[in-house]
């Protein structure tokens, strides 16, 4: 699907979509984890899947050019999610980093923050965008948008929120000027670079990649993301 990869990276050849236990080779997996599912999303395409604690989640930009929405909400009870204001709060910071354990809007642990490759920008400010969003700036796209799609997963998994929390937003490029202001930048995220996170709960995440192009926050038109679920192998060689 992405048969375009820079030079130092591999592609996953012929992976289909939500195949569980295949093994693959990936460049950069780490040792003694195995790949349990892999969902390539083209741009306007999202998913929601169930992700067992103890579930490590990498979100990668197989072509750069792509910003990916991410919620995270408690499998338990849906009206506790991963919420950007109380990250901000917990860590006293906009922009959040490895190390950082994200945090639900009850301050309860959800995500481990474990790799990133780009330079860290993962803008924390910005709705997802939406039919009004798209109207309060004076587009006429009509593409696919993330809050339509976070709203479609939750109605496929059952949930009755209607609501839609901030969403992380992997690769977007903001960042605050010392009057306050909120500037939008183009994605820096290159081609292979990813960010990975260690479930600390049982959680319904959705990814959405992206299909805005306002601000040219994906520095062109989106090229598509991966999502891919690893499970620790204690089997594997090495491991
Ligand atoms: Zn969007």
């Amino acid at each position: 699907m992405f048969p375009d990869f820079q030079e130092g990276t591999e592609p996953l050849g012929d992976v289909e979509r939500h195949m569980v236990g295949i093994h693959l080779a990936y460049k950069r997996v780490p040792r003694g984890l195995t790949i349990e599912t892999v969902y390539p999303l083209a741009p306007g395409e999202s998913v929601g899947c169930s992700v067992t604690a103890g579930t490590t989640v990498r979100v990668v930009n197989p072509r750069g050019h792509q910003v990916v929405d991410l919620w995270a909400f408690v499998q338990s009870d849906p009206t506790e999610y991963l919420s950007m204001a109380h990250n901000r709060t917990a860590h006293y910071s906009t922009r959040f980093q490895a190390g950082h354990v994200l945090v639900s809007n009850r301050f309860k642990k959800l995500l481990r923050f474990i790799e990133d490759t780009t330079d860290g920008f993962h803008d924390s400010f910005h709705a997802a965008c939406s039919v009004q969003s798209y109207a309060h700036f004076g587009s006429d796209q009509q593409h696919p948008n993330c809050e339509d799609n976070l709203q479609k997963a939750l109605h496929e998994a059952g949930i009755a929120i209607q609501i839609t929390p901030p969403p992380w937003n992997l690769f977007e490029k903001s960042f605050v000027d010392e009057d306050g202001l909120i500037h939008d930048g183009t994605t820096s995220a290159k081609a292979g670079d990813y960010v990975e996170l260690h479930a600390e709960c049982d959680l319904l995440m959705v990814f959405s990649a992206c299909r805005s192009t306002i601000g040219n926050i994906q520095g062109g038109d989106p090229a598509g993301a991966q999502i891919l679920l690893y499970q620790h192998d204690t089997s594997a060689a090495g491991y």
